[in-house]
Formats: C-alpha cells, structure tokens, sequence
C-alpha cells in the first residue's frame, strides 16, 4: 500500500462565508486545500454544509492576493516594506490627528476578520488616537434588527439556535431567502418541515425557494412588513389569542402598546399592504395553532427607512404570544458575514464598547480608559454613513478600513467613491486589490481565514475557534499581527504574541464573556455569550429579560412609509443574494466552479413586464436610477411580479453592480441604507 503522505494535514476551521458558523476539517498539503471534511461534532450544521463553504477556497491560493504592502506614488502602487509602510501610516494619522483632531479619523472593522482583530480595531481607534469613530458593516445589513431587539428585549442577538429553528411549530420568514443566503437554515427547515410537520410561512416580495416550499406566500407591498406584523398582533390580542399571563410577569408598557396599536385593523393593513384581511387571520390562526413561533428575518425587513420599526414590530408580535424565554422560538435575524455578529460584539460600533457596554456610561467608559490607559470621548462617534458626510464637510480627513469593499458595497456608490478620492489619506487593509483598496495610499495585506488563529461568533452568538491550517502567504501578515505591530510604531506596546490573549484582555472587560477562554472553545467546542454571569447560554432571557427590572418592554413606535421616487423610475428595485456567490463577490468571483455557474449577473423581470416591455430571456436592458446606471441581461421569471424586479447583488464587473443604483433613504434610527427601497427605470437596449 502507498505510504500516508505526512504533508496531509487535518485542522479544524469555521466556514467564512455566512453566518450559519458551519465549521469542519480542511485538509491541506503544502498551500493546497484538498477538500473539507464536515464531522458530527460540529455544532452548528453536524454533516451539513453547502456549496460555498464546500468549494468556495480557491481565492485562498488566488494570483490575485496582495502580498506585499503596497505604498502609493502618484497613479501607482510601489511594494514597500513592512517598516516602511507602517511607518507612513502612523506618521500620516498622527499628522492628521494633530492638525484637525482625533475626530477627523474614521476606522471600518470587518465581519470577515476574527472577534480579536475587531477587538484591537476599536482599541487602536479609542485607546490610540481618542476617537469613537469605528464601525463595521452590520450597519449595511442588521443593525436594525439589534437596535429592535436591545430596545425590547436588552440583547441585540438571536434569542436562541438553529436547533429551536428546527425545533420550533411555525416558522416565519420574513425578508430573507435562506436557501440563497443561510443555507444550512434552509436545509433544517426542510428537515424540519418532514420529520415534525412544523408549518412555515414566507414573506417576501420575490418568490424564491424557501416561498415554493411555504405552507403559506404571502407578498406584501415593498417596505410594508411592520403595519401587517402589527395588524396581526393586534388581531391576536383582540381574539385573546394572547399569552396574557407571560405579559403579565414578563413585559412592560402594555396598555401604551394596546393604544399604539388601535390604528393597526386588518381592513387598515389590507390597504397598506395589499395582504387580503383572510390571509392576515389565517397568519394569526397559524401563530396560534402552533408550539413555538420562530421568526426569521433578513435585510428585506432591515434595509428598509422602517427597518428597525419593523425588528421591533417582530419582538413585539413574538413577546405578545409568549414565544420567548422558552425553546423551540424566538427572534432570529439571520447574519449575513460569518463574524458580523462577532464585530459588533467586539464593539467596533460608535456607541459601544465590547459586550454592548454603552460609551455613554460613565462607569463603563472609566473602566476602559483605566485599562486603556487613554482618555476616550464621552460622545458616540460617527457611523460609516455619518463618516461619509463627514468627510463630504472636510471635516473627516482620514480612514483605516479593514477588509470591507466599502466602495462598492454602500448604497450609492458612485457618490462613497467620490468620498474616498476626497480623503487626505486612506489606508485599506485587504487580501485584494478592490474596488475600495484602489483609492488607498497605503495597502496592508492581511491574509484569509485560513492563515490565522482566532474566533468567529455566529449568528446564534455562538463563538467557535478557527485554527490556522496554512502558512501565511507571501509577505502577508495576520490581520492582529499588523494591527499589533501598527500600535507599536503608535507607541503603544500591546505586547501580544497570540489571539488568546487579546480575547483574555477583550473577556476581562466584557461581562458576556467573562467565563469564556480558548480553553473553553478548544476544539469543536464553543459558547454561547447573553448571560449576565458570563456563562454560555444557547437562549437568551431565561432569567429574565436585560433590563434592570428583568421585564421586556412593548417597542412603542409607528410606521414609517417608503420614501416617494420621481414618477419616472417605475420599478421597485428588489436586490439580494445567490446561492452560488456571497456579497460584492470579491471571493466566490476566484473560484471557478462558482464562477462557472454564474458568470454574470441579470435582471429578474416578471413575465407581465416582460411582455409589457417587450423583453425575453437575454435582453440587454439599462437600468437608470437617480444615482447611477448598470446594464445587463433579463432573465424572465415568474419569482418576481409586476412591477417588481430583482438583481443579485454579487457582480463580477462595474458595469452591472446594483449599488450604483440603490441610495437616498436610510432606516429612521440606524442609517442603515434603504437598500430595498430603490426604484429605477428600465431601458432596452438590445437582444444579446
Ligand atoms: Fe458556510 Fe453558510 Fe454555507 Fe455553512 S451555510 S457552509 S456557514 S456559507
């Protein structure tokens, strides 16, 4: 028999594409990545994984990775020196700190990057240079969905797992397409629905695959969602179909929320929405009839002006009917980035410091700043999307942003790479050169995943070890190691040779982690953080919501309708994800499978407008918005209606990528983009 090839090694990692959080062995030879191997012991999706997580490597050894800092010099960029470029990037921050202050920096985390590295991000911009600016990209997609979640319940997560998913009698999608975005979801649901008949409901203004499946379709009118979520509560309470005894014990504000309700009838949602008043009780009596009620809920529902009214209507609907505090229930906005959720717990967010300890605490603050060693501003700072008012103003005059296409992915943009081309100096830590690296000065290269130790948390909060299964690339640094060696040239000696340490010291001030270490996640290991004595804990809230009294409250906010549109841009832009790419597209794009699958990206376009517009399978169409144009080819399908159309938000070329469309609106309490409010126009241009 052939000898065991000893260069095949097995290591443990989590998937970096959604966030499910699968995890499983790569197996490695050399820099080759053999294949990944799914075990039973993984937490989250056991055997499972999909075809991301299974064939999506190849831009690990992509030829297009940068590895070598990169400096610029006029219209191009000159590999330098580790030394050299970290020396320029402190000089120039600190240059730019002394001439305008510390708050004419801005600092963007990264969901791809480890639970450490955000850490020591929000670090390097409090402890470092004294300023509260540092977001991430949760702001794009479900901050929203957190805010909705901290107002009524305390905590901005999933208030339990994939296993009460699973476990759970109905399940209610709203504005998410798992089996596109959250596959592994999708397949439990599937298992869910034969082995226990649990029901589901799907709620979306595209049919996708997850709709064909639903007991019951509904699609309501773009932007919507909130009046009949809170149209059907309201007939849930008024049949007393309520669960008056958890309300009793366990929420506040519910005569307010009686009242704020009382505009909410049926025949009132059936004109907002267009959802028939039978539909609306048959989702009530479904509600009802069912053990457990989980919702879930993705960007249709948050990247909307009323997102974070429609994450609360949702919390208010689930706390009504006593689907909290218990198994097999509960509120479930489904993460998009594997470590998004990871990044805002880390507290790369204006307002927060790690755990969602507020900035505007003064014990909390004075606890950082004596660890810190630093005085940090008693103000939030600014968002990404304030940032880039900011530096429209002049008053903004720098910014590190850490693994995030962030001039490609925002809404609008044409006007973010405007934004860019206007700063004094921009560094970009990234694996490639994108679209948002190429206005960079100065070009760190981090390395994937895969070339690294730490942590991922899933959208479950559940935190799991990554270990590193190759060496680094090139002349590549692990992300941590850059920002350690960054804070050096600052001045500032961290002193850490490994991430266990930086999650030790980010534990050490974090409640929800304080009884959590690498020890703990060794392994398949892994925790789940929301308990107040730091302990693991897979549902939230079973000691009592996160409030001072233990009692959730009713959110007592009203709807806010979708921004009007010149009458001219007639169609409703819906955009979103396939299964094949995940987000701009900047890693499935190298490799070649995925890519093989779907090269380019179309317009879904109902087959009334088709007809209508005189369009087939093929067309070159130019979409026109009030911030930009694309072009590419119809695809006739009846996933979407009337009006409505549909382009997939990966793209592997400027011409067609739908963010030059969308922009405008922002949800009213987070400025999360009103991504699915956008409205175009369609021009034909020719059969192809
Ligand atoms: Fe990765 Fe998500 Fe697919 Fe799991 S479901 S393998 S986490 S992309």
């Amino acid at each position: 028999a052939a000898m065991r090839d000893t260069r095949i090694k097995k290591t443990k990692t989590v998937c970096t594409f959604c966030g499910v959080g699968c995890s499983f062995e790569v197996w490695t030879k050399d820099h080759e990545i053999l294949k990944i191997e799914p075990s039973e012991n993984a937490p989250v999706n056991s055997v499972s994984t999909c075809v991301k997580g299974k064939f999506g490597w190849d831009y690990v050894n992509s030829p297009e990775r940068i590895t070598t800092p990169l400096i610029r010099k006029g219209d191009v960029f000159v590999e330098a020196t580790w030394d050299e470029a970290l020396t320029v990037v402190a000089e120039k921050l600190r240059g730019i700190q002394a001439e305008h202050g510390s708050d004419a920096l801005g600092f963007i985390a990264s969901s791809k990057i480890t639970n450490e590295e955000n850490y020591l991000i929000q670090k390097l911009a409090r402890q470092i240079f004294g300023t509260n600016n540092v977001d991430n990209c949760s702001r794009y997609c479900q901050s929203p969905a957190s805010w909705g979640l901290q107002q009524t319940g305390g905590i901005g997560g999933d208030t339990g797992t994939v296993k009460d998913i699973m476990g759970a009698g109905l399940v209610i999608l709203v504005g998410c397409a798992p089996a596109e975005g959250h596959p592994v979801i999708a397949s439990r649901i599937k298992r869910a629905q034969k082995l226990h008949g649990q029901k589901l409901i799907t709620v979306d203004v595209r049919r996708h695959e997850m709709g064909d499946r639903a007991d019951l379709f509904i699609r309501p009118k773009q932007g919507t969602d909130y009046v009949w979520l809170s149209a059907v509560t309201k007939y849930i309470i008024d049949q007393g179909w309520h669960d008056e005894a958890f309300i009793k014990q366990h929420v506040n504000q519910y005569d307010e929320f009686l009242k704020m309700m009382e505009p909410y009838t049926l025949a009132e949602a059936e004109k907002i929405t267009g959802i028939s008043q039978a539909t609306l009780i048959q989702v009530a009596e479904m509600v009802r009839d069912a053990d457990g009620t989980a919702i879930c809920w993705g960007m249709g529902v948050t990247q909307n002006i009323a997102g974070s009214h429609t994450s609360v209507a949702i919390a208010n609907l689930l706390l009504a009917t006593g689907n909290m505090m218990r198994e097999n229930a509960g509120a479930f906005p489904l993460r998009g980035h594997n470590n998004v959720q990871g990044a805002s717990d880390m507290g790369t967010m204006p307002n927060i410091f790690p755990g969602y300890q507020q900035v505007v605490n003064d014990e909390v603050r004075a606890k950082f700043e004596q660890a810190y060693g630093a005085s940090i501003p008693a103000k939030p700072g600014l968002d990404n999307i304030q940032m880039l008012e900011a530096i429209d103003r002049g008053e903004l005059r720098g910014m590190f942003i850490v693994g995030e296409d962030m001039a490609w992915v925002d809404a609008d943009s044409n006007h973010t790479q405007d934004m860019l081309a206007k700063l004094d100096f921009l560094v970009v830590q990234e694996i490639f050169l994108t679209t948002t690296a190429q206005f960079a000065d100065v070009i760190l290269p981090g390395v994937p995943s895969l070339e690294k130790d730490g942590t991922f948390t899933n959208t479950e909060r559940r935190v799991q070890r990554l270990y590193q299964a190759l060496d680094v690339t090139g002349n590549s640094k692990p992300d941590w190691v850059i920002l350690t060696e960054l804070a050096k040239k600052l001045g500032y000696d961290w002193g850490y040779t490994h991430p266990s340490q930086i999650f030790d010291e980010m534990a050490s001030l974090t409640p929800f982690f304080s009884q959590c270490n690498y020890d703990v996640l060794e392994g398949w290991n892994s925790f789940l953080w929301g308990s107040q004595d730091g302990s693991s804990t897979p549902i939230l809230y079973l000691n009592g919501f996160n409030f001072p009294d233990k009692k959730a409250r009713f959110g007592l906010f009203d709807y806010v309708a979708p921004a009007e549109f010149p009458e001219e841009f007639d169609l409703n832009l819906d955009n979103g994800r396939l299964l094949e790419h995940f987000h701009e597209g900047n890693m499935t794009y190298k490799t070649e499978g995925l890519q093989y699958k779907f090269p380019k990206v179309f317009v879904e376009v109902s087959p009334e407008l088709a007809a209508e517009r005189g369009v087939k399978d093929g067309t070159l169409v130019r979409l026109v918005s009030p911030y930009g144009a694309i072009r590419l080819p119809v695809l006739v399908t009846d996933r979407v209606e009337g009006k409505t159309i549909y382009v997939p938000m990966h793209s592997s070329s400027h011409e067609s990528a739908v963010n030059l469309l969308t922009g405008g609106a922002v949800d009213v309490v987070t400025h999360t983009p009103a991504y699915k409010q956008a409205k175009v126009r369609m021009e034909v241009l020719e059969l192809e």
